[in-house]
């Protein structure tokens, strides 16, 4: 039975195109209650399920001083394959080499004998797909808020050579203080010498930018974070993302046609509706730079909040 496509979040890699997966989930066993990294001597008490990604399920623990964390948990028994090995080994070589205010910040990684465990800084507030379901869409000055902070991320990580691929609602994560965490960096990518083109065929159906699906012989490089920032800020300010249909081969196709609108019944600013149509340029070469985008006047004749409520979870806060 093929699993429905959820409206933003199934990823899907490495194969061409990519498709949904056909998986028949057979739930692993859960870790140990006390997790023990025999190394550092050090102990970690699980408290409860967080959220189940891909191949890995996220806890939340506590170490001896009480203090909160999330733990990525992946099952060695789907760790067999060479292919899966290399994968973990990139994710955590990737994550662990970024900190920045407002990147998931990677604390450690050890494993014991049926699991690889990565503990991270701690999400309360869950992440921009969750609380998007609740509020159906965000204000503009919301998500100028959000949009400041995740270009600030990507920023930092295209400095560091790193391109992300996957970013998209539901890896973009709020902590206690609604600050932006970016996290799963799961199909983060290196580039090693400058110039290097990627190849692999990854992405979430939603988020892919044309390039990754229809040149795929000269590759794709930064531009796919880019593109697929201009996807997270029109699902911001609509509510859902901009070539959404009912399955992924009409997403595709929408994706190369650039075939998008702005519904006549939701009210946005003209300026939000130019950034996005600058940013989901088909021509990875003249989209936007990330400091364009900041210097469009979308940001700079509007209000950018300098935190949000917790409240807003729930409840629109007014910004005027
Ligand atoms: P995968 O790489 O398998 O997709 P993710 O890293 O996306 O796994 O994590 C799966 C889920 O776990 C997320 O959707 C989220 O609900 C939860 N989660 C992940 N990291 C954190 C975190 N640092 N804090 C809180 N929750 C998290």
């Amino acid at each position: 039975e093929t699993p429905p496509i959820k409206p933003t979040d199934q990823p899907a890699q490495a194969s061409s195109p990519p498709l949904p997966r056909q998986n028949v989930k057979v739930a692993p066993p859960s870790p140990p209650r006390i997790i023990k990294d025999k190394h550092k001597g050090q102990e970690f008490t699980r408290i409860g399920l967080l959220g189940e990604g891909g191949f890995a399920r996220v806890y939340e623990v506590e170490d001896r001083r009480k203090s909160s964390l999330a733990c990525k948990v992946v099952t060695k028994q789907s760790l067999k394959t060479k292919k899966a090995k290399t994968k973990l080994y990139a994710e955590i070589k990737i994550h662990r080499s970024l900190k920045h205010p407002n990147i998931v910040s990677f604390t450690d990684c050890f494993e014991d004998d049926d699991n690889v465990y990565m503990t991270l800084e701690l999400c309360h507030n869950g992440s921009l797909m969750d609380m998007l379901r609740k509020r159906r869409r965000f204000t503009e000055p919301e998500s100028r808020y959000f949009m400041v902070q995740l270009l600030g991320a990507c920023h930092y990580m295209h400095n560091h050579q790193v391109i992300h691929r996957d970013l998209k609602l539901g890896n973009i994560f709020l902590d206690a203080n609604m600050n932006v965490k970016v996290g799963d960096f799961g199909l983060a990518a290196l580039i090693e010498s400058p110039g290097e083109r990627k190849k692999t065929i990854c992405g979430t159906p939603n988020y892919i930018a044309p390039e990754v699906l229809f040149d795929t012989a000269n590759g794709h490089s930064f531009e796919v974070d880019t593109w697929s920032i201009g996807v997270i800020l029109y699902t911001l300010v609509i509510g859902r993302p901009p070539f959404q249909t009912k399955d992924v081969k009409a997403i595709y196709k929408r994706i190369r046609d650039n075939e998008y609108e702005f519904p006549a019944d939701r009210i946005v600013s003209d300026f939000v509706q130019d950034l996005v149509q600058q940013i989901l340029t088909p021509d990875p070469q003249q989209r936007p730079t990330l400091h364009e985008i900041l210097d469009h006047e979308w940001f700079t004749r509007g209000i950018v909040p300098a935190c949000i409520p917790i409240s807003a979870h729930e409840v629109t806060p007014d910004f005027r």
